[in-house]
Formats: C-alpha cells, sequence, structure tokens
C-alpha cells in the first residue's frame, strides 16, 4: 500500500507541472533580468564611448586652439623667417612645451625644411625632423593644398589636424600657417612658414579626459593588446588604428544587480520555500485522493474479508490468462472449489468462525499455489483457482490433490479446532480461444459432480456432464413448475394381488409425469432429479395427500406409497404423516410406506426416531427392492418392518431352472421367520407366479396381474368403489 501511495502517478503529474511551473516562471525572471542588466551595461558602454570619443576631440580642439595663439602674430612671421633661434624656442617652441604640454613642435620653411625643432622642452637640431617626416608629411601636405586652394580668401584660417603615431606612440598632431596678426605684414601665397605641434595621447592627457567625466583607469592600450569591449580606438584620417584608449568599463546594471543580490536572494529563498511548503500539501492532497482512488479499486476487485481477487477481478484474470495462452506455453486451468462443512460451521460455532474458515482456508490455498497462479474468492465457501502453463490434467489433478491434502488439516478457529474437507471441479482449457464463461461452468458442474459422488475429491470435467446437467437443469425447472402449478403430475395405483391372483389386497402408488413435450418420463429418473435438487420434499408431501385422499374414496384394504430416504431424514415427516391421516381420514392401518433398505443403513438418530413414530401412528412399514442392497439380518430386527418386497431383479429370473429359484426362496424363508409378510414385484409370467405361490409368496405384484391404473379404472374394478358409501368409510377412519 505504501508503495502505491509513494509512486503515485498523479502526484508526480502535478509535482512535475508545479516543478516545470516554478522553473519556468524562474527563468523568466533570471532571464529578464540579466537581459536588462546587459541592456543597461550597454547604454552605459555607449556613452562611456562617447565621452572619451568627445574628450579626444576637445582635447584636438584644444592643441589646435593653443597653437593658434602663437601661430597669428606679426613677430611669429617675422623672427621665423628670419631664422631667429632663441625667440623661436621662446615663443614658439619651449613655451608650447611649458604653457600647454605640446611635445615636439617644428617650424618649417616655404619649402617645408625644418629650421627649428623642439622635443619635451629642449630645443634641439631641425634634423630631428626628418624621424617624423614621413608620420606628418600627409597632413603637412593637405594644409598646404588647402592654402593654395583657398588663397584670396581674406581672413581664412589654415590648420590640418590629425591623429600620427611617433615611435609607436599615438599623438595629436595639428599643423598651421604663421600667419600676420595685423595689416602692417603681409606675405605672398606659398612664402607661409608653417608651425608643427605635436602632443602624445599618453595616460596622462586620457587620465583627464577620464576625469572630466569621472571614469576611472583609463589608460593607453597599445595595438598589441587585447581589448575589452570598454575602448575607443584612436584612428587616424586614413582610418588606421593607432592604438586604444581603454578604461574599467562602468556596470551600472551589474552594480545594481550585486547591490539588489542579496535582497533578491532573501525574496527567491523566501519564494522558493513558500513554493515547497505549497509543493508538499499539493503532494499530500495528491496523494490522500490517490489513495483513496486506490482504496476503492482495490475494494471494487477484492474480497474484503480475504484479501483476494473478487469474482470481477477473477473474471478479468481468467480472460487474460485464457488469451495469452498457447501450444508453447500450456494450458489454463480451472479449480472451482467448495469447502464441505461450511454451512455445518456456521451453524454450530457462529459467523465470526465461519469468517476465520474462509480466512484461513484463503491462506492455505495461496500458499499451495505457485505466485503466478490466481486464487479468488468467489463468495461464500467458494473459491476458485486459476492455474497457467499447465502441461496436461495430471498437472492440476496433482495440485488439486495438495490443497485437497492441506485443507484436510485441523483448522483452528477461535476457540475450537475443526476439521472440513473440500472438494474440487477441474475444468482444463482447450486452447486460447477457450471462454472464460464456459470454463467456470465446466469447473462448477465438475465440482457438483465431485460432491454429489461423495465429496472430501477432486472430479475432472468431462464431456457428458455436460449435456446430463443441461438436461436434469431443464427437468428441475419444469418440474418445478409442475408441482406449483399442479398439473402433468398424477398417481397410477397398481394392485396387489392374493396368490390366487384373483382377489386385490391393496394397491400401491406410483407417480406419473406426463410432460407435455417428453411425454411420459421414468419416474425413478425424475424422482432422482428431485432428490438432487432438493425437491423431493414437495413432491413426497404432494403424492402422500394425494394418495391418501384417493384411499379414503376406495374400498382397498390398504395403500403404498413409496417414501424417499431424504424424506425419512426430515425430523417432522412422521408428523406429516400424522396429519395427513388426520386430514384425509384414512385409517393408519390402510396406509404402508415403502422405504429402500439403505435407509436402515443410515445409522441416523433421525431416522431410526422417525421409523419409530410412524410404526406408533400404526402405518405399515414396507421394505422395498429386497435383496438389492446392503440389509443385514440384524438391521432388519432392529427396525421392525412390516413387510418385505422381493425385487423384480430376482423375480425376472425365476425361468423354471432350478437354481436361479434359490435366492428368490432364501428370502421368502427370511421374510417367514422373521414374521413379516413378503411380497414379489414385476410379476410378468405365469411360469414366475406359480413358482412364487409354491415358495410360499402370499401377495404378488405386476404386469401379469394388472399395470398401474389410473384412478378411475382402479375404481372401476369391481368391489373397489365406496363412493355410495361415504358414510361407513367415515365411521371406519374414525
Ligand atoms: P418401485 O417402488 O419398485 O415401483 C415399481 C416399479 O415397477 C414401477 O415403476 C412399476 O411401474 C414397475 N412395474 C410394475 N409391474 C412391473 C412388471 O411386471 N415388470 C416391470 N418391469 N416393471 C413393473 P415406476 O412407476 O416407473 O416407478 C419406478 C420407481 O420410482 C419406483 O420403484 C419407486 O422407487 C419410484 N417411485 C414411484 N412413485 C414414487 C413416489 O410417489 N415417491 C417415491 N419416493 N418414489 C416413487
Ligand atoms: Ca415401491
Ligand atoms: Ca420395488
Amino acid at each position: 500500500m505504501s508503495a502505491r501511495a509513494q509512486r503515485s502517478p498523479l502526484t508526480f503529474q502535478v509535482t512535475l507541472t508545479v516543478l516545470t511551473l516554478a522553473v519556468f516562471a524562474l527563468a523568466v525572471v533570471v532571464g529578464f533580468g540579466l537581459y536588462a542588466t546587459m541592456q543597461a551595461d550597454r547604454v552605459s558602454l555607449e556613452r562611456q564611448k562617447v565621452f572619451f570619443a568627445n574628450g579626444l576631440q576637445d582635447q584636438i580642439a584644444a592643441v589646435k586652439r593653443e597653437q593658434e595663439s602663437v601661430a597669428v602674430w606679426d613677430d611669429s612671421v617675422t623672427n621665423a623667417k628670419a631664422g631667429n633661434q632663441a625667440w623661436m624656442a621662446e615663443n614658439l617652441s619651449v613655451w608650447m612645451y611649458s604653457y600647454y604640454g605640446h611635445n615636439r613642435v617644428y617650424v618649417l620653411d616655404d619649402a617645408n625644411r625644418a629650421i627649428h625643432a623642439m622635443r619635451e622642452g629642449e630645443v634641439v637640431s631641425p634634423a630631428v625632423f626628418g624621424e617624423d617626416e614621413p608620420a606628418l608629411q600627409p597632413t603637412i601636405a593637405r594644409l598646404r593644398q588647402m592654402m593654395g586652394k583657398d588663397a584670396g580668401q581674406a581672413g581664412a584660417r589654415f590648420v590640418a589636424d590629425d591623429l600620427v603615431s611617433l615611435g609607436g606612440q599615438p599623438a595629436i598632431l595639428s599643423v598651421t600657417p604663421l600667419v600676420p596678426s595685423s595689416d602692417r605684414l603681409t606675405q605672398a601665397p606659398g612664402s607661409e612658414y608653417l608651425h608643427v605641434s605635436i602632443e602624445f595621447i599618453n595616460d596622462a592627457v586620457i587620465g583627464k579626459i577620464a576625469q572630466k567625466y569621472l571614469l576611472a583607469g583609463a589608460h593607453l592600450l597599445p595595438m598589441a593588446q587585447p581589448l575589452g569591449s570598454a575602448a575607443i580606438p584612436l584612428v587616424d584620417k586614413q582610418g588606421v588604428i593607432l592604438g586604444y584608449i581603454a578604461w574599467d568599463q562602468e556596470r551600472p546594471g551589474l552594480t545594481l544587480v550585486r547591490k539588489a543580490g542579496p535582497a533578491l536572494a532573501l525574496a527567491a529563498l523566501v519564494a522558493a520555500s513558500v513554493l515547497g511548503f505549497l509543493l508538499r500539501r499539493l503532494r499530500r492532497a495528491s496523494s490522500a485522493l490517490q489513495n483513496s482512488q486506490d482504496q476503492a479499486q482495490y475494494l471494487a476487485f477484492h474480497d474484503t474479508l480475504t484479501g483476494l481477487p473478487n469474482r470481477a477481478l477473477f473474471e478479468d484474470r481468467l480472460r487474460r490468462a485464457l488469451l495469452t495462452s498457447s501450444h508453447e506455453t500450456g494450458k489454463v486451468a480451472l479449480l472451482y472449489l467448495d469447502l464441505d462443512r461450511f454451512k455445518h460451521v456456521n451453524d454450530t460455532l457462529g459467523h465470526p468462525a465461519g469468517d476465520e474458515l474462509v480466512r484461513q482456508t484463503a491462506a492455505r490455498l495461496q500458499h499451495t499455489v505457485r505466485d503466478v497462479d490466481t486464487v479468488a474468492r468467489l463468495g461464500g465457501d467458494e473459491f476458485a483457482v486459476i492455474l497457467i502453463d499447465v502441461r496436461d490434467i495430471r498437472g492440476a489433478e496433482d495440485i488439486s490433490e495438495r490443497v485437497l491434502h492441506k485443507l484436510q488439516e485441523p483448522f483452528k478457529l477461535i476457540d475450537d479446532q475443526v476439521f472440513v474437507s473440500a472438494s474440487i471441479g477441474i475444468a482444463l482449457s482447450t486452447g486460447p480461444d477457450s471462454d472464460a464463461g464456459d470454463l467456470l461452468r465446466k469447473a462448477d458442474i465438475a465440482l457438483y459432480e465431485a460432491k454429489k459422488n461423495g465429496r472430501g475429491r477432486y472430479q475432472v470435467f468431462a464431456g457428458d456432464m455436460d449435456d446430463l446437467l443441461l438436461r436434469k437443469r431443464k427437468v428441475e425447472s419444469e418440474l418445478r413448475n409442475a408441482l406449483n402449478g399442479g398439473t402433468g403430475i398424477k398417481l397410477a395405483y397398481q394392485p396387489v394381488f392374493a396368490a390366487n391372483g384373483k382377489t386385490i389386497i391393496g394397491a400401491e402408488a406410483l407417480i406419473r409425469w406426463a410432460h407435455e413435450v417428453h411425454g411420459a418420463l421414468p419416474a425413478a429418473q425424475f424422482i432422482a432429479i428431485a432428490e438432487e435438487r432438493g425437491m423431493i420434499g414437495q413432491l413426497g408431501a404432494w403424492a402422500l395427500l394425494e394418495a391418501c385422499s384417493f384411499a379414503v374414496r376406495t374400498k382397498l384394504p390398504w395403500l403404498a406409497v413409496n417414501v424417499s430416504p431424504l424424506q425419512l431424514r426430515d425430523a417432522g415427516f412422521a408428523e406429516q404423516v400424522a396429519s395427513v391421516l388426520a386430514e384425509t381420514g384414512l385409517a393408519p392401518e390402510r396406509l404402508q410406506l415403502e422405504i429402500t433398505e439403505n435407509v436402515l443403513l443410515e445409522s441416523n438418530d433421525t431416522t431410526t426416531t422417525t421409523l419409530a413414530n410412524l410404526r406408533q401412528t400404526g402405518v405399515g412399514i414396507v421394505l422395498d427392492d429386497f435383496g438389492t442392497g446392503y440389509s443385514s439380518l440384524s438391521y432388519l430386527r432392529r427396525h421392525a418392518i412390516d413387510k418385505l418386497k422381493i425385487d423384480r431383479s430376482f423375480v425376472r429370473l425365476l425361468d423354471g431352472d432350478g437354481n436361479s429359484g434359490a435366492i428368490v426362496r432364501a428370502l421368502i424363508d427370511l421374510a417367514g421367520a422373521l414374521k413379516v409378510e413378503v411380497t414379489a414385484e414385476g410379476v410378468e409370467t405365469e411360469a414366475q407366479k406359480t413358482m412364487l405361490v409354491a415358495m410360499g409368496c402370499q401377495q404378488l405384484q405386476g404386469y401379469l396381474l394388472s399395470p398401474p391404473l389410473e384412478p378411475a379404472q382402479l375404481l372401476a374394478l369391481p368391489g373397489l368403489s365406496s363412493d355410495n358409501d361415504t358414510k361407513t368409510q367415515t365411521t371406519e377412519s374414525a
């Protein structure tokens, strides 16, 4: 049961769904958060790049502005053209270094030859210009071109700038002509001297830009080093990258996440534990639901007393077993089992003991068969066992034997020890297309046979049982109808004659059933069925009443009625006879009851008492079919009998040949010794009659003398009707 609760598919499904949703929700939140963070950081980075680009532009503009402050000046033109080195150092180069931080300055003549050079605040030989010239040349040429093109333009300011790399170091380059600041001085176009100013973009310059925008860790990145994302390239006018400005990227999104991190984690934790709590509740609820569902399922297919599969599950299993059985795997055998003394246990020890017996039987059955086999309780004390993979009927018989053996061991019920036996009906499948219902019916029929043949045994279903049973069932129901409707069943009366063969001394009532379809059914046959199906009591009572009612209307000295052994087992039978006699007014001496020998065999208290009581009422007791049973002299003596009827099988043997008569003579002599009357039945020939009479038999019955007659026929015989004589009869019976 616990295994079911743990692994319930419903619980699993619910949990899975909730967890999936939770994970999905988490993924969405985290994903969105990450995206927002990245987006914020990206936007911020773009802005930082713009800051640096602007900063660089500002720096370039500053260099140009600073350069202008000395290049537009009459003195500059004059002194440069005059080659005044001291003046140029003081105003055009060293000054630029010390005041503005320009790292290199060159003054070029109209042919672009250096006439003055300064590096890092020192005046150096103009020849060093040659080192930088290749890098500076394009910008100088561009300026000269601009000046040549727009020479005529009054007041035009010419300046060309670029970024250059000098000795691997990026730098801001600005070139501008030295021009007069007043009208006092003029120079011919093309004769201008140039001022070249260079400021290296070093960490100090970059730091200045970074400081302005509050960005940290800014530095120059030489070309070779790998690049992070927080950098902008330094590109010259030709599009060549000279280096990078890099800085510690400011990540506002990430910072926010870092700052909010603990709070977010806490919130996630709270959410997770709430989810966990809900999930546990949900699991508990759904597993409770599953449990009750399983419970209902279990109850629907199991017997509550034993826990065994019930009929519904049994039928399902049987069908499956039949479907999966094949020629290779073997057949399916069905054992139908029924306890022999269950009702007795229930009646004498009470229902709790009966329940306990059923439980213990179930347990024993389960221990006796294999795990693959199914034991089911079909109701009351009925069990069924499905055996799979059975090779042949022998296999099923072996198991049945084991089961019977196991059930013979005493049962300990509450405080009684009881011995019970069981009967088993066995049916074997014919193949995969066997029908479950058919197999069950066959096992049922076989069980019925087993019980009939003496209980405590098993019986394998045989083909002819089927027909027999079907016929019996049919006859049974029809007989029931006939009895209830009072139609079709009649009594015939066969007279019994004195030795002279003429005087009627009495008659025997014989039952007749004129069936609408089958015609006259042999009495022995349907009486056996009535006995088997528990209808003999009703049938016998009817016959007794009918016979007695008839007898009072005749002058018959006596009338014999056949009584089934089963009727004698009924404790109320003697009373029943007495009340019929009282009701019909028949004198007890005029009634004879024919019983069979086997009745005497049963040393049953009820039977003995009933017989004694019957004799006390004055009714005659006749032993029918004498010689065919097991009667011994001691029985005959113990139960005082009034008459013996020699069975017709002995009478038939009387064919004139000496030896065959010996038995009949012995029987007649025995009756004489016991001082009881004797009747010979089944007398069919004169020879038989003569021999019987010669042997001393005084009463004869048989076709020779008269067949069983209809009541009217009997009454028509001379001297038997008392219809005009009812008064006498009434007096007689009183
Ligand atoms: P039974 O008591 O031995 O009855 C005699 C049977 O022999 C009757 O058969 C009768 O018709 C038949 N019979 C009579 N004379 C001759 C003859 O000369 N030759 C041959 N071969 N048979 C002869 P029935 O009526 O078929 O009855 C068969 C058995 O059914 C009876 O045998 C009796 O045991 C039983 N039976 C009949 N009626 C009743 C009844 O009302 N109650 C009970 N419990 N049993 C009955
Ligand atoms: Ca009889
Ligand atoms: Ca008989």
